[in-house]
Formats: C-alpha cells, structure tokens, sequence
C-alpha cells in the first residue's frame, strides 16, 4: 500500500524528545524559547510565538486584530474547516470569498466585492502550500482600513516573490499537524515583526499572565506574577518544540525533496489532456504540501471511480480541498452560499501521494496507473 503522507521523523527527534523528558522541563520552558527564535530567524520575521496548533494560532490572531461580535472576516470557503472556525470563535461572522481555480487561492476581486462597514479583516490561505498573492491582499486591506490574516499552516518553507512565507504581513499562522510539512506531533507558529503583537500573544496563550515560568525559574528574586486579561492555555510543549527544532534543520531539504517528485509528476502527466497539474506562477515559490489534480468533463472515470480504482490497485488517494459552507455545521449556521469555482475545484480534484523519503518504484507505479486510467 501507498500512503498518501507521511511524517519526514529519525532518530534525531526522537534523541531530542528524549532528552527534554529526562531534563524534567516538559511544558514551554527553553526548548520553546529556543523554537521560536530559529522559526523566526527562519522565515525572517522579528518574532515568533508557539503555539498548541494552527487553529489555536487562528484564533489568538483574530483577537489581536480586534475582530469580536458583530465583525465580519472574508476567508475562503475551500479551506480546512478549521480556517472559518476561528473567526466564530470571536462571534464574529466568516464570509465566504471564491477561489482562482488554477491555483485555489482566494480571488481578490471577489473578496473586495464581499467588503462591507463590518468587515474588519481578511484571512488569506496558501492552499496546499501555494503563497496566495499576498500583495493585491494587503494593497486591498490598506485601502479598506482592513487587517490582513495569513492561514499558512500548510506553507512553512513556500516563498512568495523571494521571501519565506511569515515574513510579509503582521500575523501568519502556521501548524505542525503531521499532515503538513514539517510536525512537532501537533502545534502552532504565529510569525510576526509586531511588537505590541507579540507581547499580547505571549499573554494569551498563557491564562494572562504576567511573568511566565521559565522568567519566574530563573530569577534570583522573588516575583509574583499577575494574570492581566482573560487568557487561554494555548502552550506548546517543550517536548514539542525540541522535535520542531529538529525539524526545522531538515526543512529546505523537504521542501527541495517534495518539489523533485512534485516535478516528476508534471513531466509525466503533463500530457494527458483530461487533466490540469498544478501552476507555479513567477514569484510564487511552494512547498507542494499536497499534490492536487483536477479532472476536467472530458475525463472518462469520475473522481470518485478514479479514487476507488487507485484504491484497488494499493494507492491512496483523498478528494482535493473542502468546501467550509458545505459543511453540516455551515448549513446549520444558515449558509447557503454558492461558490461555483470552489464547489467544482471540490468535487472534481484528486489529492495523490508525496512523502519524503519515497521511492522510485512508487512514483512510478503512480505514474503508471495514472496514465492506465486516464490516456
Ligand atoms: C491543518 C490546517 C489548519 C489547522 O491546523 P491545526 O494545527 O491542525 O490546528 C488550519 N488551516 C489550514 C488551511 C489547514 O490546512
């Protein structure tokens, strides 16, 4: 059988895990300290703050933008549910924007034609890994009065016009879910160069509080910490942050190992006209978190029947991006959008395998049953 992801994890995560059980300092201590000032080197923002996932990240960005009861907050729909999950979180109201269908990222024309007097801010997505064009989202904020919110928990090692994502806009939230690019088992980054940002983050996601542990620790005085607003427990761990350190090291190599057999795919299949292979456009540099196909009407077997033939013959595969408003829990909430882009891109594309390391043979016999079915 192959998998559709795998985890890229050796012996040095497990060494690093290994070693922070046996120090005794197990919850964000050091090793997260250490984390986010590699994370933020890394991308090349000022600072960074760990967190316990990307949805906790999500939700701690929205309420330092301000976004709160009676706001509205353009997003995607075809997201991971997780993306319009934060902006309820605040009471506030997620509206749904369509998506360019070459690339799956969030139209801007039609996010500027969703503004109203409410929308406070916009919650861009670098689906799958591909930067969204996050300067016609900030020329659009700027001129709205509008806080600009990247989703990029699958983009960690993309870039976008030279620079890793993170480095752009105020407030960029990645994950480290084991279906992403690199895993601390889960976790959460929020990437910022905004002071006043970064202390509030580090506030709330520890219950408020005014001094944290490590600072507490290691003082020679006395001190007593206050807790200053309603906060969260949104921790990472460092058991958690050691093996992110790990990870972090190896993430060029992923990125560089994924997009090689991400370009196997495309010389390969390039020329079944049933199909359409993802589009790199100048300036936009990803990571391939997943590789996703789109089958068009001239195709003779239905995604499903395709998925099911892959199946049997021992290969994973999933349906591509999700549509949020489809969801019971959206229709449930009154939405009944109709975004034909995203519900189509939805219905009709195909998730299949990449992992680091993955052997020739198995591409090759992707490669082979695809071209079987489909030519
Ligand atoms: C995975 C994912 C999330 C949620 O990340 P967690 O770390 O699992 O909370 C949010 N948004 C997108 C686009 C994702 O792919």
């Amino acid at each position: 059988m192959i998998p559709l992801a795998k985890p890229y994890l050796t012996e040095d995560e497990a060494k690093a895990a290994h070693d922070v059980v046996l120090s005794n300092w197990v919850t964000q201590g050091p090793k997260v300290q250490e984390f986010e000032e590699k994370f933020a080197k890394y991308v090349g923002s000022k600072y960074a703050v760990a967190l316990s996932n990307c949805t906790t990240a999500l939700h701690l960005s929205m309420i330092v933008a301000g976004v709160g009861k009676g706001d509205e907050v353009i997003c995607p729909s075809m997201s991971y549910i997780a993306t319009a999950n934060s902006i309820l979180y605040t009471s506030a109201t997620p509206v749904f924007a369509e998506v360019d269908h070459k690339t799956y990222n969030i139209d801007a024309k039609h996010a500027e034609q969703l503004i109203t007097p409410k929308t406070k801010a916009i919650l861009i997505v670098h689906q799958i890994g591909m930067p969204a064009d996050i300067d016609a989202f900030t020329d659009l904020c700027k001129k709205y009065n509008l806080k600009l919110i990247e989703d990029a928990a699958c983009a960690a090692g993309s870039s976008y016009k030279g620079e890793k994502i993170g480095s752009h806009s105020e407030l960029v939230c990645f994950s480290f879910h084991p279906r992403k690019i690199i895993t601390t088992g889960d976790g959460g980054m929020i990437t910022t160069s905004n002071e006043e940002y970064y202390n509030k983050l580090k506030l709330l996601r520890q219950h408020g509080m005014s001094i944290n542990d490590r600072v507490r620790h290691s003082s020679d005085k006395i001190l007593f910490e206050e807790h200053v607003l309603v906060g969260y427990n949104y921790r990472m761990t460092d058991v958690q942050a050691a093996i992110g350190i790990k990870q972090l090291e190896k993430l060029d190599w992923i990125v560089q190992e994924r997009r090689k057999i991400a370009m196997q795919y495309i010389n390969a299949l390039k020329d079944i006209d049933c199909i359409e292979l993802p589009i790199e456009a100048q300036g936009f540099y990803t990571n391939y978190q997943s590789f996703s196909i789109y089958l068009k009407k001239n195709c003779n077997v239905s995604r499903n029947d395709l998925m099911q033939k892959l199946l049997d013959k021992g290969i994973a595969t999933r349906r591509g991006i999700m549509n949020s408003h489809r969801e019971k829990a959206y229709l449930d909430l009154g939405y009944k959008d109709y975004l034909p882009i995203s519900e189509d891109a939805a219905d009709n594309s195909i998730v299949i395998p990449l992992y680091v390391p993955m052997n020739a043979d198995d591409i090759n016999s992707i490669i082979k049953e695809f071209k079987e079915l489909l030519l």
